[in-house]
């Protein structure tokens, strides 16, 4: 028999040195007594205690354990563990929605007074939040053009605590340079939030790259196939506790059953990813190629602007891609309209390739002034794209292309 105590390889912990899909699959998963070969979901509001000592000691925190699932649940803690693993972080917290993940790290971390320099081409819902929402609170956001670091500059000032950027952004794919801009954060004593919900970790780690706090709406490629609302911030554990310490306050928690979801869709991520951007390189080109097509935004196409920072930011390029189709909202619409495939629906990071027309939905809410200035023209179209055939996905929106 192999004393395997005295073995140093078999000591420790296993996954030390483990590779991104290693611990896609293995990191966080704690068996319970029976000895689940997969993750089990604990669907339990609180939990039971052995003795009333033992439940004064758990309520004060002397002795650590579940106490109610607001604070703590082993399902959705197993999905911190993997997706902070997968990050590079130090800790994660779990929310019901990416947007929770948004509001609960700026509450945490801000306070009345406080200012917050954002990317003009956030998601939509986040710039209402910043304009409508924490604006009441006194917290006052100003926005700028991804790409342009003296716009960043010039808009930092006294009071500015927080970065917030998402890269490549929705739908025109501009790249912000996350190391430049981390550095330009903490020469100001700021934080670098990035929202990085379009690469997740499979294709880019913002932390490496000198980031702050990464967020992320699970409910798209982390999921991966449109079944669950979640989010997750992840960042440093003096910070994370801070926005753990809003959520058990406020309440938007994640459930145990949409955290198993994700603990499954984070298994195949890398796959995923790396799917979803060869059949949006195809498809890319390929709408470059079709007469009825204008320009095609794609970070992976060389004649990108935000190509050579992309290629070396990013391990591949991403699902998202737009396009302007020669003509005006007629034509983009008649286009969509002709899709018999294509899910038309704003959402994205799924295996169903989705279609939609940015200027009169996910962008339907900005002026026209805003929307000229961010490039959302009458005439675009975004196409986030799945892992269907790729010769399907063309060959559905051909049907449209031609009658333009
Ligand atoms: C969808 C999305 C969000 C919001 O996430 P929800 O889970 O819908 O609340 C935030 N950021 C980006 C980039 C998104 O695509």
């Amino acid at each position: 028999m192999v004393d395997l105590e005295q073995d140093d390889d078999f000591q420790g912990d296993p996954l030390a040195h483990a590779g991104l899909d290693t611990l896609a699959i293995r990191a966080g998963q704690r068996r319970s007594a029976e000895g689940e070969h997969a993750e089990a979901i604990f669907p339990t509001s609180s939990y039971v205690f052995a003795n009333a000592a033992e439940a004064a000691d758990r309520f004060s925190g002397a002795q650590p354990g579940n106490v109610y699932s607001r604070y703590t649940n082993p399902t959705v803690r197993m999905f911190e563990e993997r997706i902070a693993a997968l990050e590079g972080a130090e800790q994660a917290v779990a929310t019901a929605s990416g947007m929770a993940a948004i509001l609960s790290t700026c509450i945490a971390l801000l306070q009345a007074g406080d200012h917050v320099v954002c990317s003009r081409d956030v998601f939509g819902t986040t710039r209402v939040l910043f304009n409508k929402y924490l604006s009441k609170l006194g917290i006052r956001a100003d926005f700028v053009p991804v790409t342009e670091f003296d716009a960043w500059r010039q808009a930092i000032c006294a009071e500015t605590r927080l970065l917030f950027l998402e890269t490549p952004s929705n739908p025109l794919g501009e790249v912000a340079d996350i190391a430049r801009l981390a550095e330009l954060a903490h020469r100001h004593q700021a934080l670098l939030v990035v929202d990085n919900c379009f690469c997740t970790p499979a294709l880019q780690k913002p932390l490496d790259l000198g980031a702050d706090i990464i967020i992320h709406s699970a409910t798209k490629y982390l999921d991966g196939q449109g079944r669950c609302l979640g989010g997750v911030a992840l960042g440093r554990q003096q910070q994370m506790e801070e926005v753990l310490g809003f959520i058990r306050s406020a309440g938007p928690t994640m459930s145990p059953f949409n955290a198993w979801v994700f603990l499954k869709g984070l298994e195949t991520l890398r796959l995923r990813m790396e799917a979803h951007s060869a059949n949006a390189m195809e498809l890319a080109l390929w709408l470059q190629q079709q007469p009825a097509v204008d320009r095609v935004f794609y970070g992976g196409l060389p004649t990108h602007p935000g190509h050579e920072l992309a290629a070396r930011q990013q391990r591949a390029f991403g699902g998202v891609l737009s396009f302007r189709v020669r003509g005006g909202r007629q034509q983009a619409w008649t286009l969509i309209d002709s899709t018999r495939i294509l899910s038309l629906t704003a959402n994205l990071g799924d295996v169903k390739t989705t279609i939609v027309h940015p200027a009169t939905t996910t962008h339907g809410r900005l002026t026209d002034e805003e929307r000229n200035q961010a490039g959302i023209t009458e005439n675009l179209v975004r196409v986030a794209v799945g892992l269907e055939d790729i010769e399907d996905i063309k060959a559905d929106l051909a049907r449209g292309l031609t009658r333009i």
